[in-house]
C-alpha cells in the first residue's frame, strides 16, 4: 500500500527541535550551566502549556466537561499556542473523532492498533487525514466561540509570537537570550508536545484497565505525572464527561485541581461528574468479567461461576439500595440549606422593616408632640 505523501513542515519541526533538545541543551547544560531562572521558568511555561492543552483544549473545549470565564479561555487560547498543537478547533474536532472512533484503524486519527509510533507522533508526519482535515462539522459549538475562532485564525501568528516572543522577552529580562532560547524556547516545547503526545500512545497501551475493556484506554498513575492527571485514561475514555480523570483524592490529577480551585474564584462553573453509582457498577463489572475468565478454566467452573453470579447480583442489590438513600439524604440536606437561607433572608428582612417601623414611630410622636 502507497505511504500518503510526507508533511515537511512537521517533520523538520519535530525532528530539528527534538535534536537541539538532545543535543545542544545538554551541551549548553555542561558548557555554559542553565540558571535557577531559566529552570524555574522552563518549569512554569512547561505546566501552562501542558495544563493550556489538558484543561483547555481537552476538558473544556472538546468534551465541554464545565464552563470557563472569558478569561480563563483567552488564557488557554494563548498556552495552547504556546504548546504548538494546532488550533483549539482542530485540536477538538480531531479528539472528538478520536474517542468516537476509538482503536478504529481507518477513522481514529491516532488510532494506538497502529502501534506506538503512529499514535504517538507518526500520525501527524503525513497526509493521512488530507480529505477530512478541514471538516469541522463536529465542532460546531467551538464555530460558535469567538474565542476559539479567533485563536483558529490567528494560530500561526500567535504560536510565532508564543515560542519566540516569551523565550526572547524572558532572555532580555535575564541578559541570558541563548539560555532562555534552549531552554523555554526549545526544551520546554520538546518535553511538552512529547508528554502530551504519550496520551494517545501508551496511555492506549500501557497500564490497566478498571472501568472497560471495550477500548484500548489505560489507566496509569505514572503517566498521570508526566500529563497532568490525563494519565487515568481508561476512566476518561468511559466517562469523558466528568471533568475529573483520576477520581480519587490520591490520584494525580492536577487539571482537576485547577479546573477546582479556578470555581472558588468564579472562574469556572457547572463542573460535570458522572454519578457515583454508574463508575462503581462500571468497576465491578470488570471485577466479574475478569473473575469469571479465570474461573472458567478450574475444574469446578460452573459453580464457582453461579456462586460469583449470585455474589455479583447481590453487591448490585446493596450498592442500588445505598446510592438510593444517598440520593434521599443529599436532596434533603439540599432542601435544608435552602430552607436555612430562606429563614436568613426572612431574618434580615424582618430587620430592615423593624428599622423602619421604629424611624417612622419617631418621627410619628415628633410630629405628635408639637401639636400636644
Ligand atoms: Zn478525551
Ligand atoms: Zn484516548
Amino acid at each position: 500500500m502507497n505511504k500518503p505523501p510526507i508533511i515537511w513542515t512537521n517533520v523538520i519541526l519535530f525532528a530539528s527541535t527534538f535534536l537541539v533538545a538532545a543535543i545542544l541543551v545538554p551541551w549548553y547544560a555542561i558548557a555554559v550551566g542553565f540558571t535557577w531562572t531559566e529552570i524555574i521558568a522552563t518549569i512554569v511555561c512547561l505546566g501552562y502549556c501542558g495544563m493550556s492543552i489538558t484543561a483547555g483544549y481537552h476538558r473544556l473545549w472538546a468534551h465541554k466537561t464545565y464552563d470557563a470565564h472569558p478569561a480563563l479561555q483567552w488564557f488557554y487560547a494563548i498556552g495552547g499556542a504556546f504548546a504548538l498543537q494546532n488550533s483549539a478547533l482542530h485540536w477538538s474536532s480531531d479528539h472528538r473523532v478520536h474517542h468516537k472512533f476509538v482503536d478504529q484503524n481507518d477513522k481514529d486519527p491516532y488510532s494506538a492498533q497502529r502501534g506506538f509510533w503512529f499514535s504517538h507522533i507518526g500520525w501527524m508526519l503525513r497526509e493521512y487525514q488530507s480529505n477530512t482535515y478541514a471538516d469541522y462539522s463536529n465542532a460546531r459549538d467551538l464555530q460558535n466561540n469567538k474565542i476559539v475562532m479567533w485563536q483558529h485564525k490567528n494560530y500561526l501568528v500567535l504560536t510565532v509570537a508564543t515560542n519566540f516572543g516569551i523565550p526572547l522577552f524572558l532572555g532580555w529580562l535575564t541578559d541570558s537570550y541563548i539560555g532562555m532560547l534552549l531552554s523555554v524556547g526549545v526544551l520546554r516545547l520538546v518535553l511538552s508536545h512529547h508528554f502530551t503526545f504519550f496520551i494517545n500512545s501508551l496511555a492506549h497501551i500501557w497500564g490497566n484497565q478498571p472501568y472497560t475493556d471495550q477500548n484500548s484506554a489505560r489507566d496509569n498513575g505514572i503517566l498521570a505525572f508526566l500529563t497532568y492527571g490525563e494519565g487515568y485514561h481508561n476512566f476518561h475514555h468511559i466517562f469523558e464527561y466528568d471533568y475529573r480523570n483520576g477520581i480519587k483524592w490520591w490520584q494525580f490529577d492536577p487539571t482537576k485541581w485547577l479546573i477546582k480551585s479556578c470555581s472558588w474564584l468564579g472562574l469556572t462553573r457547572n463542573l460535570r461528574v458522572c454519578p457515583p453509582d454508574r463508575i462503581e457498577k462500571a468497576k465491578v463489572q470488570m471485577q466479574l468479567k475478569r473473575a469469571q475468565a479465570k474461573v472458567s478454566h478450574l475444574p469446578d467452573a460452573e459453580l464457582v461461576m453461579q456462586r460469583l453470579e449470585h455474589e455479583y447480583e447481590l453487591l448490585m442489590e446493596k450498592m442500588h439500595a445505598y446510592y438510593e438513600v444517598k440520593k434521599v439524604l443529599l436532596q434533603q440536606k439540599k432542601q435544608q440549606l435552602m430552607q436555612q437561607y430562606n429563614e436568613f433572608d426572612l431574618k434580615q428582612q424582618m430587620l430592615e422593616v423593624r428599622r423602619n417601623l421604629q424611624l417612622q414611630q419617631k418621627r410619628w410622636q415628633q410630629l405628635t408632640a408639637q401639636f400636644a
